[in-house]
């Protein structure tokens, strides 16, 4: 057993007493591990409910329960990957500006050293700097993207930059591959018939929450197929779960895959060349009895077991 092993969940992790991500050690030099779990403590940019700020904070107390084996794919991905807590990226909550080159620059680092980053927001606007650092690292990469909403807006009250438009901020960036980039699980009301324009003119494929109810799982798993070995980003809003999952989130939608749903599709992502993760949007503050936080750390588990080198299945 290496080093970097989630430590029992009724004993106290091992170096510092407090909470890390699954019982992870906390490791400050990124040289020593192949991937980092970070929380990005930070929501100034939401649209509806804020507290996504504490999203980190609440799923690493809630994350103490996993354990280190997948008996569905057969994997235990800390026998093959150095994995650990490496703390938060430092958040201005009063400058977007400043928290969004702190964030770019902490995950250039790890890709300085070829360390897989796996954030936990935060709000979903933490993911623009995180693709300019994918970008630098692995030029323009496909991306898939669980969410109820499109993240494609023009802008939200004027204002060019949120965690609803994001995603279109990085295809004018040239950061990632229209043609590879997966929406899934969209749904709810919008504000015009035309939200989904600039997302379709640039290619994206998009598959709705009632196609994958009408259609399973399985045949959302078929049309990434496509994707090869491109690297692939993951980019997983909470929000793309049912809201009877996951209600801890800022802008609930109804109507979503359910708890059991949204794991098949994670484990579906295995044999992607998955270079970089995210799970953004927990806001505890809405949350029931954790169980946002609960399902979060479960999903940020099954990343790491679909991840290129953790193992066979
Ligand atoms: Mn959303
Ligand atoms: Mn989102």
């Amino acid at each position: 057993m290496n080093e970097y092993y989630p430590r029992d969940a009724l004993k106290s992790p091992r170096y510092t007493g407090i909470p890390t991500f699954m019982r992870l050690p906390i490791e400050t030099d990124p040289s020593k591990i192949d991937v980092a779990l970070f929380g990005v403590p930070f929501d100034s940019t939401v649209t509806y409910r804020p507290g996504a700020r504490f999203g980190p904070r609440d799923i690493r107390v809630q994350s103490a329960l996993i354990r280190p084996y997948n008996p569905e794919l057969r994997i235990d991905p800390f026998s093959k990957l150095k994995v650990a807590d490496i703390g938060d990226v430092e958040t201005n909550p009063l400058s977007v500006d400043e928290t969004i080159a702190s964030i770019f620059k902490f995950v250039d680092t790890l890709c300085s050293h070829n360390v897989v980053p796996i954030a936990i927001g935060g709000d979903h606007t933490i993911t623009l700097p995180i693709l300019r650092a994918m970008k630098k690292k692995h030029g323009p990469v496909a991306v898939i993207h669980f969410d109820a909403h499109t993240d494609t807006w023009d802008d939200h009250y004027g204002v060019k930059l949120s965690h609803g438009t994001w995603l279109r901020r990085a295809m004018e960036e040239g950061l990632v591959q229209g043609d590879k980039t997966f929406q899934i699980g969209l749904r709810g009301q919008l504000f015009t018939p035309n939200d989904f324009d600039f997302a379709i003119s640039q290619g994206f494929h998009q598959i709705t929450s009632e196609e994958i109810k009408k259609r399973g799982v399985e045949y959302l798993v078929e049309q990434l197929e496509p994707l090869g070995g491109s690297p692939v980003y993951v980019s997983l809003d909470i929000d793309w779960i049912d809201p009877a999952f996951a209600p801890g989130t800022g802008v609930p939608q109804v109507g979503g895959p359910d708890s059991y749903e949204a794991l098949q599709a994670i484990r579906g992502l295995k044999g992607l060349n998955i270079v970089g993760a995210d799970v953004v949007e927990v806001c505890p503050a809405y949350d029931s009895g954790n169980i946002t936080s609960v399902l979060a750390a479960n999903l940020l588990y099954e990343i790491l077991c679909v991840l290129p080198r953790a193992g066979q299945g």
